[in-house]
């Protein structure tokens, strides 16, 4: 019965994302309204060491060649090797032809691996906190060599894929690293919204959604009469929060579980994150990550980096652009529906998502 029966605290809705108005999101809630339904996931490799994979330790002659390893000295935690199947590479000189409306650039970049743990099949909330930090560390100094080493980078995009459902291709834990000539679609939308924010408002919108975010309550006054309006709570979108870096469950999410980790004071540039501050963000990212797996029961997620591109226009973007990082998790194959409309159908309301988060117990 109670499937044809919407109940009261139902939502449907479409969602406007602050930042980047042309992409909204449809909460619906309800089992009847529901366009999609939860998905078994093939389980994660949670084995410790795998004989065979050429991630683990004592097989890295397995590996295309190494570019860092972490410690310098003595047993490796993380390491860095070239990607054996590159997306971008910088091996084939080619020109970019232009033919009519058709036009193509240089597929000139790099695309690497990073090994993010000696331990196979490890998820980031089962790392140490300092291991965390130090795996952040990594992906400083290799997005800080990138950008020096060709001046024709203007991006350089660390995600990563964990799990069978987010489409980890080796069961290994790792992240990838791709510097490319061109910047993504998605930070370059964020990045123009943002600045045209900022050229209106004179603010940062990822500083005003955090101020937001922290905010309690708001009440909405009646402006002719005085009286109040409306009264809503805003904090509620907080899950996590450290000294310098918070994680917040965005108003238009696009997936049910999907979580946004950033710094709390106004930094565009992910390589600005000061060496001592790398263990809170370390700690919020563990902690979010935690209550994640508790919820949903074992997390694979995609999660990216979006900082300030490395453009000519840097420096103009600075103040409007705040750097994050955007953790999915998958729950759910996308339909046809969130294919065909590019709206994203969100199944639970994301103010009672962030209060499930925040009642784990850590
Ligand atoms: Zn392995
Ligand atoms: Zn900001
Ligand atoms: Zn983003």
């Amino acid at each position: 019965m109670s499937d044809s029966q919407p109940d009261s605290n139902d939502v449907r809705e479409i969602r406007i994302n602050p930042i980047v108005p042309s992409e909204s999101v449809l909460v619906a809630t309800a089992r009847s309204m529901r366009p999609k339904k939860a998905e078994e996931l093939a389980p994660r490799d949670t084995r410790k060491h795998v004989e065979t994979c050429p991630f683990c330790r004592g097989n890295e002659h397995k590996t295309p060649p190494v570019i860092l390893s972490w410690p310098p000295e003595g047993d490796w935690q993380i390491r860095m090797v070239e990607n054996l199947y590159p997306v971008l590479g910088d091996d084939r000189e080619q020109a970019g032809f232009n033919f009519g409306l058709q036009q193509t650039i240089d597929g000139y970049g790099r695309h690497e691996v990073i090994i993010d743990h000696y331990e196979h099949g490890i998820a980031v909330h089962e790392m140490a906190e300092s291991h965390l930090a130090a795996l952040f560390g990594v992906y400083q100094t290799r997005m800080r060599q990138l950008f020096e080493s060709d001046e024709r980078l203007k991006y350089v995009l660390i995600f990563k894929n964990f799990g069978p459902a987010a489409g980890a291709s080796i069961p290994h834990t790792h992240s990838q690293v791709i510097a490319m000539p061109v910047v993504p679609e998605n930070v370059d939308a964020e990045v123009r919204n943002s600045a045209a924010h900022y050229a209106k408002h004179h603010h940062c919108i990822f500083c005003a959604l955090i101020d937001e975010a922290l905010t309690f309550e708001a009440t909405i006054y009646d402006r002719n009469s005085g009286a109040v309006r409306r009264k809503i709570n805003v904090g509620q979108y907080v899950v996590e929060r450290g000294e310098k870096f918070i994680a917040i469950k965005p108003f238009a999410s696009r997936y049910e579980w999907e979580v946004h980790i950033l710094p709390l004071a106004h930094q565009a540039d992910f390589l600005d994150v000061r060496a001592e501050d790398l263990a809170d963000l370390a700690r919020v990212m563990k902690r979010t990550m935690a209550r994640l797996d508790a919820v949903i029961g074992g997390a694979q997620y995609n999660f990216f980096l979006h900082s300030v591109p490395h453009d000519s226009q840097q420096t103009a973007h600075a103040p409007s652009y705040h750097w994050h990082l955007e953790i999915c998790p998958r729950t759910s194959i996308p339909t046809g529906f969130e294919l065909g409309s590019g709206l994203f159908v969100n199944t639970i309301n994301p103010e009672q998502a962030a209060e499930r988060l925040r009642a784990v117990e850590l």
